[in-house]
């Protein structure tokens, strides 16, 4: 189960465009962000304009894609999709953007990671559609200045922090999406399952959202694993008893976390007392990257409060120690 979305097989990205909603309306949850951008969606219909640039930022698995496109809809625009390790050169930004038509979308995944030469290309497209393009090489070079359609850059992000001022200061909105809470998370199952012709109780819906780390992607990763045991274990349909069955296999806890959330808490109290520990050396003791680190499992794990950040680092709360089972000096407790 990857919440980053980073290694999905083919099959799953296709499953993941089929279960994303197309509306407003077909969205659950994040009631405040999806109120403000209805009225502002509404604005700029009515004043026939582009929208303001706009971006979302939160972990993965939260929405910001199907946002995107769900906004890019309700426009009745067009959207163009890319990513900012993809863009790597201003020759290639100035060919998506020189292809946007009147109010069409240009959505950039993972902005924080745009070369500074490609962002700074972007800044005078985002305001005032305009960009220099650079014509014949050698003595006849010469830059030229193209104007372009008004078009609405939608950026995604997990690391809001990341983004340069100037370009923060460019996105005339901007959204933080929130974990979600299991009853959303259980409309969502019960949606997924529907579009899927999924049989599945309330109750176990209900006991797959607990368990999705409050995002939507892992919940949905998680009801087509359960059905693969409802098929082969059980009777098809998925109930509490084959669902319980099944998260066990999988390694997910009652709370919703997963190997890596509980490798970095035993980690924590046994190697390190519970901390402080700075996230480099937690990073370095579970093999993973400092970023993933922080922009996936931290913020996960501080929102359930299992751990919290402190000055000098991250440290372990009394509550880590009791869902692991684990007392203070870090031996096994009752
Ligand atoms: P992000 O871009 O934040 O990583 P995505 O927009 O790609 O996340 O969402 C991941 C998956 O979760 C998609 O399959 C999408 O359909 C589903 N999803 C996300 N948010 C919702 C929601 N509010 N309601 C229903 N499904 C959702």
């Amino acid at each position: 189960l990857d919440p980053t979305g980073d290694n999905l097989s083919p099959q799953e990205i296709d499953v993941e465009k089929k279960l994303r909603p197309l509306t407003f309306d077909d969205f659950t949850g994040q009631d405040q962000a999806l109120d403000n951008l209805q009225v502002f969606v509404q604005a700029a219909n009515l004043r026939e304009e582009a929208l303001d640039h706009t971006l979302f930022h939160g972990p993965p698995g939260l929405g910001k894609t199907t946002l995107a496109h769900i906004l890019a809809n309700e426009l009745e625009v067009g959207i163009k999709v890319t990513s900012g390790p993809v863009l790597d050169k201003p020759g290639d930004l100035a060919g998506l953007l020189t292809n946007l038509e009147d109010r069409d979308v240009l959505f950039i995944d993972e902005i924080h990671r745009l070369s500074p030469i490609v962002e700074e290309y972007l800044y005078s497209a985002m305001e005032d559609y305009k960009i220099d393009i650079m014509i014949e090489t050698g003595p006849n070079a010469r830059t030229v200045q193209i104007n372009l359609n008004p078009f609405t850059l939608i950026g995604a992000t997990t690391r809001s922090g990341l983004l340069t001022a100037p370009m923060r200061a460019r996105f005339g909105i901007s959204s933080r999406l929130q974990y979600y809470t299991t009853e959303l998370l259980t409309s969502i199952v019960q949606r997924s399952a529907g579009i899927l012709n999924i049989p599945i109780s309330m109750e176990a819906a209900i006991e797959i959202a607990g368990r999705s780390r409050g995002t939507p992607r892992i919940a949905n990763a998680l009801l087509r694993r359960v059905r693969d045991f409802a098929q082969i274990k059980g009777n098809g349909k998925i109930d509490i008893e084959i669902s319980k069955f099944a998260l066990k296999a999988l390694n997910v806890d009652a709370f919703g976390l997963d190997e890596m959330d509980n490798k970095i808490l035993t980690t924590l109290i046994d190697k390190f007392k519970g901390g402080p520990v700075g996230i480099t050396t937690i990073a370095t003791a579970v093999s993973e990257s400092p970023e993933t680190i922080e922009e996936v499992y931290e913020p996960f794990l501080i929102q359930q409060g299992f751990i919290v950040r402190t000055p000098r680092g991250r440290e372990v709360t009394a509550a880590a120690y009791k869902h692991l089972g684990k007392n203070k000096s870090g031996t096994q407790g009752g």
